[in-house]
This record gives C-alpha cells, sequence and structure tokens, in this order.
C-alpha cells in the first residue's frame, strides 16, 4: 500500500479555509468579510504608492540576486528598528536590539518560538482569549504547551483587565506571554495606556518572558501614537520580542515580509542571541527573499518615500473608519434595535460583532457574505458599493 495510506485529511485553516469557499461562490454579488486583507473603495488589494516607486528605483539598479545574509538586509533590520524604537533610541545605541528579517509576523513569531523553546521547552506560551487563530497553533507546533489569558469582556465589548491582570500574577516566571501590540486580533480592543505601564511591571514582577505581536502599527491611531506597548516595554529595562509585520502597513502581503527583534540586556548577549536565532533560520530556510524587504528598507530610508508612505496608511486607518461609522449609521437606520456603536470604538482591520455562528451561517448561505464564525468581521472589506448591502444582510439575520 502507499507510504501515504495512514495519512489522515488535516482541518483547513479556518480563515484561509473561508477564502477558498468564498472563491468557489458562483454567486455574481459576493462580500469576503473573513479575511484579514485592506481592500480600497473599489475592492482591490492597492498597491501603495510609496511602494511603487521603491519597487521601480529598485528594478531600474538591476540588482544582483545573490544570498542574503541569515539574518536578512541590514538596511531593512535598521529601518525596523528605528520604526519601533525612533532614531535616536538608547536601546539601539547600546546593541540591545537584535533584528532579523522574517517571513512575515508568521515568521517571526516561529523563529522567535523556536528559539525560546531551545532555551526554555518547559515554559507554557499563553496568548489571549481569543486571539489570532495561528497563534496557539504556532507555538504548539515550536513544541510548546499553549494556555490562554483572560482578555475579551463579551459584555462591555471590552478588555478584562481585572481578570487579565490577576491572571498573569498567577502565571510561572519564564512564561511566555503574547501580547497584540496594537489593534487586537479579533476584537478590536486595546489596552489603555495605564493598562499597558502596568502589564510592564506584572511582567517584571513574575519574570515573565513578553512576546509582542506588532502586526497593525499604523492602523489605529498613527506610527508614533501606535507604539505605547513598545515603548512601555522598551523603557522598562526588561528583555522582550517583538514580531513586526509589514504585510497590511505595505500591502505587501505575499511578498512575506516581517521581522523578529530581541531586546536584551547587553550587546555581548545581542551576539549570543543572533547567533541562536540565525541557527534556527539556517535550518528553516537559509536566509530569506530579497525582494520585499528591499522595498520597505527603501521606503523607510528615504524621507520622501516614507511621508507617503504614512499618507497611504492614514488614508487606509481613515477609510476604515469612515466604514465603521457607516456600519452602524445604517444599522440604525434599517430599525436594529441593538447598539452597534461599540463597532466605532474598536481598533484595527476588525470587528467582533457578537454575531452568532448561526447568523453569520446564514450570511453565508442566504447572502454571500462570508464572516468567520466568531462573529469577526474585517471592516477593510467594506466599501461603498457593498456596504448597504452588508447592512441590509446583517439587519435581516439578527
Ligand atoms: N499577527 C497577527 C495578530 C495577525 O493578525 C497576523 C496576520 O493576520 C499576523 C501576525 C501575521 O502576519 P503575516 O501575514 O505578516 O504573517
Amino acid at each position: 500500500s502507499s507510504i501515504f495510506a495512514a495519512v489522515e485529511m488535516a482541518p483547513r485553516d479556518p480563515i484561509l479555509g473561508l477564502n477558498e469557499s468564498f472563491n468557489a461562490d458562483t454567486r455574481d454579488f459576493k462580500v469576503n468579510l473573513g479575511v484579514g486583507v485592506y481592500f480600497n473603495d473599489e475592492g482591490k488589494i492597492p498597491l501603495l504608492a510609496a511602494v511603487k516607486a521603491a519597487e521601480k528605483a529598485r528594478l531600474e539598479t538591476q540588482p544582483p540576486r545573490g544570498y542574503q545574509a541569515i539574518e536578512g538586509n541590514p538596511a531593512y533590520n535598521a529601518g525596523v528598528q528605528n520604526l519601533l524604537f525612533g532614531l535616536d533610541s538608547e536601546l539601539t545605541a547600546a546593541g540591545r536590539v537584535v533584528t532579523a528579517q522574517a517571513l512575515g509576523g508568521t515568521g517571526a513569531l516561529r523563529i522567535g518560538g523556536d528559539f525560546l523553546y531551545r532555551l526554555n521547552p518547559n515554559a507554557t506560551v499563553y496568548i489571549s482569549n481569543p486571539s489570532w487563530e495561528n497563534h496557539r497553533a504556532i507555538f504548539e507546533a515550536a513544541g510548546f504547551k499553549v494556555a490562554d489569558y483572560p482578555y475579551y469582556d463579551a459584555a462591555t465589548r471590552g478588555v478584562d483587565f481585572v481578570a487579565m491582570k490577576a491572571n498573569l500574577l498567577t502565571l510561572q516566571p519564564g512564561s511566555v506571554i503574547i501580547l497584540h501590540a496594537c489593534c487586537h486580533n479579533p476584537t478590536g480592543a486595546d489596552l489603555s495606556d495605564a493598562q499597558w505601564a502596568e502589564v510592564v511591571e506584572v511582567c517584571r514582577e513574575r519574570g515573565l518572558v513578553p512576546f509582542l505581536d506588532m502586526a497593525y502599527q499604523g492602523f489605529a491611531e498613527g506610527i508614533a501614537e501606535d507604539s505605547v506597548a513598545v515603548n512601555a516595554f522598551a523603557a522598562s529595562g526588561l528583555q522582550f520580542l517583538i514580531s513586526s509585520s509589514f504585510s497590511k502597513s505595505f500591502s505587501l502581503y505575499g511578498e512575506r515580509v516581517g521581522a523578529l527583534s530581541v531586546i536584551t540586556a547587553s550587546k555581548e548577549e545581542s551576539s549570543r542571541v543572533l547567533s541562536q536565532l540565525k541557527r534556527v533560520i539556517r535550518t528553516n530556510y537559509s536566509n530569506p527573499p530579497i525582494h520585499g524587504g528591499a522595498v520597505v528598507a527603501a521606503v523607510l530610508a528615504s524621507p520622501e518615500l516614507r511621508a507617503m508612505w504614512e499618507e497611504e496608511l492614514g488614508g487606509m486607518r481613515v477609510r476604515i473608519r469612515s466604514m465603521r461609522s457607516g456600519l452602524v449609521e445604517k444599522l440604525a437606520a434599517r430599525g436594529v434595535a441593538q447598539d452597534f456603536s461599540f463597532v466605532t470604538a474598536q481598533r484595527g482591520m476588525f470587528s467582533y460583532t457578537g454575531l452568532t455562528a448561526d447568523q453569520v451561517e446564514k450570511l453565508q448561505t442566504e447572502y454571500g457574505i462570508y464572516a468567520v464564525s466568531t462573529g469577526r468581521i474585517c471592516l477593510a472589506a467594506l466599501n461603498n458599493k457593498n456596504i448597504d448591502y452588508v447592512a441590509d444582510a446583517i439587519a435581516k439575520v439578527l
């Protein structure tokens, strides 16, 4: 018999699986609110003008395609550090930040997971309840036991910070805690500045290993404004990790542009940490691809392109906000009694709408509107052509 006869069918990825169903749907009018991708008002994934300009300049030089260093493009890694910590950061000046280019935020999380697992395989990784679906899978694949900490409170549609903090205070020293640096996925509910300061102190007190996931910098308030969590940890003197993703903020999803940064205690420690990250990378994919990192590095290094990018990112942010308020108004205009104003308070691409799995199912079967069964919708997939249709359908299934 076949050597693969015993292979079982793996479950479909919940979100990418939804995409497959959407693509197979033959209805003329259908809307995909499932996937975490920003579409413009024409329903297209934008190619940012700053990216286009950087790509054009790059291709004109016809650069050679040799291997990159294991940790990637030095200009890119420096750009990531500057974006995270600012140009005059004490951390980077002290050599306390090690950055490795990674295959998207996912790749950064996995390199970090593999690195941490070698350091302490008995640690448990804690993710928020709920969290991005892939967090659990990534850290389990790295070998860790994964559990969750209380986060979302459906009653207030915000963070149950009292429960979260009480829980973190009970964790074993060395536990890894995954924190969404801004624009929490899937709930859109973030911690306040004061709460971040408390989380930092809890991590210090309990000896936790903070791992910040920064996948949506610029989508809440702006590049600098969305750095509150990073800044709080940077000022703490603690060691921590950050995964960066530029998939959404540069609209470069398929180029797989991300980075892992590890903040160490000293320059000497940094060199040992880097040597281990390189080992993880070398045995996975050897070294990262060139193009996406080079483009992002060029945009971040040029004052003109950087300003252009921030403006375009601002445009995405504003459009998502207008879709949030539009949806709330349109639901009210359709006589929906339930107060949906919380949708405008949530940050980032997503809203946890409170729609039940049954209602989500109905949206799909009866209206061709695809959402995650948890009720998460991506506001960035709404546009002026489909928002009325979506509001009609939601009003009907409620
Ligand atoms: N982390 C969170 C919270 C995300 O939502 C995502 C993407 O959806 C990622 C990480 C991974 O991003 P990337 O596509 O760059 O791997």
